[in-house]
Formats: structure tokens, C-alpha cells, sequence
């Protein structure tokens, strides 16, 4: 079975209401949570899952559900890339978990990726529920962000390559996607919003950004079967550039 290597990239902080990851638990308690982006290579291919947030300012004054968000010079995404030797022309395959503002803020930047989205998470972010339509901006993933022609709409589990694999996790959002990578220490997923916090998994917690309840924990349950560790996309137990030790998700 072909191995890749991650790199964990961070694309800055926000404060939120933990109550907001965890469903009728820390309610009105603050959190400052990071948004993880992540690289992967390996098979001859570069590929960027999530892409992080396109204007701290948009952020700060659009979203009702955040306050503070804040980037270091290496966490915007053109930092992040820079900090790792690569150049956003390099990047052959981008992939959007989902289409919320913080992860596909900077899909423009690949010119010359292919970029994988469910297709109901495009049908879900053109035409969204009211209580996520502050989350989707169509000029971050449609026209010229999507490059013209280099989306690739999916249909549920998408084999990227051996080893690498696309897996619907819908619940967060209607076409959310989480992505299963083989690594030496073992399988790991890549959740993205299905399991914000490493809590999402182990106490079989779901958040309160939500589509479909039972969809969000059945896509806790998959990400258990499928993988042995996993990289939350907002937990603050990860560490910016890690390249292993991922958290384990059996004990
Ligand atoms: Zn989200």
C-alpha cells in the first residue's frame, strides 16, 4: 500500500463559543481553536486539503459566530506554502472538506490544481440552510476561485489514489468530506468540521453548526472504523507543521 507524508498547516486562530463544537456541553465558555489546513505528499503528487481564510477583516466582520480572528505571518496560506517549500503553481490536487468560508478561502491560489468537492456540498453552499448561508461565499469556490474548469464534483467515496481516499462525512454540512490517508505510523483522518475537536470522536459528541443530526454521527462513526488516527480541523491539540503523532482515536 502506497504511504504519504502530512504536514499540518495552521491558518490562524479564531474565539468561539465551545458550545459551538460540542452540542449541549461548555456553552458559553470561550475557546480560541485554530483552523488546520493540511499538506500531503507522496505518489508524485502535492496536494492541499482545506485551504484556510481569505480576509482576516471579511472574517472578523461577517461571521457572528467568531471574534479575533488572527494570522501570523506564516499562517496565511501563501506563508504556510512558503514555510514548506512549496509553491501554490505546484500543487496538483486541492481538496475542500467542505465549502465554509475558513476552509476554501485561498482555492484560488491553485492555478493549476484539480479541486475535489462533493457535489452536494456545491448544490448545499450555492443554496444553503439559513443558519449557515454567513458561512458560504460563492466568490471563494465558484468562478474564478474554481479557475474555470478544474473542479471536480464527486459523488460520495472517491479513491484519490491507492492509499488516499475521499469518504463523505455529511452532517456538519450536506456534502461534507473527510479524507483517509495511509501513512507509515498508520491510517489518518483529515475530518475537517466532522469532528472539530478530538472530544467530536472520543466522547461521540457532534457540533451545533449542523445540517443533519443522525448524518453527524454516523460520520463520527465512520471516521472511528476507518482510521486510526485523526486530525481534528479546529483542535488546539495539534501542533502547526506536525508530521506525525496525530491523535489516536482507539484509547
Ligand atoms: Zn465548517
Amino acid at each position: 500500500m502506497k504511504t504519504y507524508e502530512i504536514k499540518v498547516l495552521k491558518m490562524g486562530v479564531v474565539t468561539v463559543d465551545k458550545g459551538g463544537m460540542t452540542r449541549g456541553t461548555d456553552c458559553g465558555t470561550k475557546m480560541v481553536i485554530p483552523m488546520w489546513s493540511i499538506a500531503i505528499e507522496g505518489n508524485g503528487m502535492k496536494i492541499i486539503a482545506d485551504t484556510g481564510v481569505h480576509s482576516v477583516a471579511w472574517v472578523n466582520e461577517n461571521v457572528s459566530t467568531v471574534e479575533g480572528c488572527i494570522l501570523e505571518e506564516d499562517e496565511t496560506m501563501e506563508g504556510a506554502l512558503k514555510a514548506i517549500g512549496w509553491k501554490p503553481e505546484e500543487v496538483d490536487i486541492v481538496i475542500n472538506t467542505h465549502l465554509h468560508y475558513d476552509h476554501c478561502g485561498n482555492n484560488r491560489l491553485f492555478k493549476n490544481a484539480k479541486i475535489y468537492i462533493q457535489r452536494k456540498e456545491w448544490e448545499f453552499a450555492l443554496d444553503p440552510l439559513p443558519n449557515q448561508k454567513q458561512y458560504y461565499m460563492p466568490s471563494l469556490f465558484a468562478g474564478e476561485a474554481g479557475n474555470g474548469t478544474n473542479i471536480e464534483l464527486i459523488d460520495g467515496e472517491f479513491e484519490i489514489a491507492e492509499g488516499l481516499v475521499l469518504i463523505p462525512t455529511p452532517g456538519h454540512t450536506r456534502g461534507h468530506q473527510s479524507v483517509i490517508i495511509n501513512t507509515r505510523e498508520g491510517v489518518v483522518c483529515y475530518a475537517g468540521d466532522a469532528a472539530n475537536l478530538l472530544e467530536n470522536i472520543t466522547s461521540n459528541i457532534i457540533g451545533n453548526i449542523l445540517d443533519d443530526t443522525p448524518e453527524a454521527f454516523k460520520a463520527l462513526a465512520d471516521i472511528r472504523r476507518k482510521a486510526e488516527f485523526v486530525i481534528p480541523g479546529h483542535e488546539p491539540l495539534i501542533h502547526k507543521y506536525a508530521t506525525d503523532n496525530f491523535l489516536a482515536i482507539h484509547g
